[in-house]
């Protein structure tokens, strides 16, 4: 449709992690295609990123990179995510080249930008959006990355901070919430925001905090059929508008140019083209998910001996002790021999065209809402084990309130990122809290046929289909992105 006035949204994803810059970018090609006018302002190592999903996509949306000073915070020329960061010890770095390059956003947006924005969409740590939007009068809404039901929990624990009157960090205690909202978790198991003051992450955590608090509302990467009216009741909770929009992957298809296929994706997609219908079992954990290099070889054991073929993606490969590395070289494959059983990606794996293929039977996942989203979209049961963040969460959407997953049982997070002291030393010591029997147990719930699994099957199959009608045309996130839009006409 044609609009009188297009409104300009402009996009300043969080530079940190690759999973902000995936959702915020297919956020900005679904304004275009709804008519917006966008731009997304990022780092220069990022708008590369940016730039090539949307030339993929085929949106006509700007993508514009400013400076991110990371050499004069002390880091290297370049290091602009967190994973290009040397050690964790360098974090408090990364924030301050963060405000620099926040620095460098205002002042082109408020002295070279050809059109100024009617809207602004900001990453949750990109907290120097607020002063921006409101020199430039204009509201500023956040995407935080995480689900409406994960932000609700937040809000509640904000609220009542059930965990303050826990006797220890592994008691189990309900986060108050409506029906079927309840959630049981442990102070361990809680986002970074309720954990102890650490280092760095203390302070970077009270201005995300002000900041959200602060904004004009929220717009959340889910749809409103998925999270029962956890999207109404965060607006409630907030007081904000709250506007879903997900999932925004499907802006895209799964199905990959191969022109434009990296080594390991062509790798994943023939191996999995000789696989049988729903076989295989999925493995990965997010863009950086590393787990201690003990707890790598349970969950590997588990894995080579269970019966169903095996695509598995391990981050930071290269740094693993030689012991696991050799390991990895006997017992998996790295070539992608058509009738390997566990294949194993060092590098960039494409998620959403793996998940959509027919060959794939389940997904074992730290609980990322980026991929949680991209299973519920291709309507993949998962197996769900959390690492940090929101993602306990997370898992006790997926496995109690959605009935899409079942649980591998851990209780204790993995070393957070943001909340570490230091090039994780730690990592490297730390004892593997799942047995290779535990993970086997529950592929085999994830796998196994059976009337469980295939009543999970048929409620993921059914959430798949609402997600699709979410994004077509009259669904509600479709409509939700154009009462988002027509606000600014
Ligand atoms: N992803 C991918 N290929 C990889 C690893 C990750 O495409 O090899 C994508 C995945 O599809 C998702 C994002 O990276 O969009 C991960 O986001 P999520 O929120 O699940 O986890 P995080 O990386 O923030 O822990």
């Amino acid at each position: 449709m044609e609009r009188a006035t297009k409104p300009h949204f402009v996009l300043f994803p969080w530079t940190g992690t690759i999973s902000h810059i995936i959702p915020m970018t297919d956020l900005g090609c679904l304004l275009a295609s709804h008519g917006a006018e966008v731009t997304i302002v990022t780092t220069p190592v990022n708008a590369a990123i940016a730039q090539g999903r949307v030339d993929r996509a085929g949106a006509a949306v700007t993508v514009t990179a400013a400076p991110f000073p990371a050499a004069d915070a002390g880091l290297p020329e370049g290091c602009e995510r967190m994973d290009l960061l040397r050690s964790q010890a360098e974090l408090p770095r990364f924030f301050e080249a963060n405000r620099g390059h926040g620095e460098a956003v205002a002042r082109y947006c408020l002295r070279e930008a050809r059109r100024r924005p009617s809207c602004v969409v900001s990453g949750m740590c990109q907290t120097w959006a607020l002063g921006l939007a409101r020199e430039l009068g204009v509201p500023c809404y956040v995407f935080h990355g995480f689900g409406a039901f994960a932000l609700l929990c937040i809000e509640y624990l904000y609220e009542h901070r059930p965990h303050e009157a826990a006797a220890s960090a592994d008691e189990l205690f309900d986060v108050p919430g409506p029906p079927p909202f309840q959630c049981r978790l442990s102070s361990r198991q809680l986002p970074p925001h309720f954990l102890p003051p650490a280092s760095v992450g203390g302070k970077a955590l009270r201005g995300m905090r002000e900041f959200e608090v602060a904004a004009d509302g929220l717009v959340v990467n889910t749809f409103e059929e998925l999270e029962r009216g956890s999207a109404a009741l965060l607006a409630e909770a907030t007081g904000k508008k709250v506007v879903a929009v997900g999932s925004v992957s499907l802006c895209r298809s799964p199905s990959l140019d191969p022109q434009s296929m990296s080594g390991d994706a062509r790798r994943c997609m023939a191996w999995l083209d000789a696989k049988e219908p729903e076989s295989v079992v999925y493995v990965s954990f997010g863009s950086g998910g590393r787990m201690p290099p003990a707890q790598l070889m349970q969950l590997g054991m588990a894995l080579v001996s269970c019966p169903w073929p095996v695509l598995w993606l391990i981050k930071g490969a290269d740094s693993l002790p030689g012991d696991v590395k050799n390991w990895l070289r006997e017992n998996t494959d790295a070539d992608g021999e058509a009738n390997s059983k566990c294949l194993v990606v060092r590098g960039w794996a494409p998620q959403v065209a793996i998940l959509a293929h027919p060959a794939v039977g389940g997904f074992m996942t730290h609980c990322g809402w980026g991929s949680t989203l991209e299973a519920v979209a291709a309507g993949v049961p998962m197996a769900t084990w959390p690492f940090f963040a929101e993602q306990f969460i997370n898992e006790r959407l997926i496995v109690d309130v959605l009935g899409i997953g079942v649980s591998v049982g851990v209780t204790m997070p993995t070393e957070n990122v943001l909340t570490a002291g230091n090039a994780g030393g730690s990592e490297t010591e730390a004892e593997a809290e799942v047995g290779t029997e535990q993970v086997k147990k529950a592929v085999e719930m994830l796998m196994d046929q059976g009337p469980e699994r295939e009543e999970r099957r048929k409620k993921a199959q059914e959430l798949k289909l609402k997600a699709k009608g979410a994004s077509e045309k009259g669904g509600s996130s479709y409509n939700n992105l154009e009462t988002l839009i027509q606000s600014f006409i």
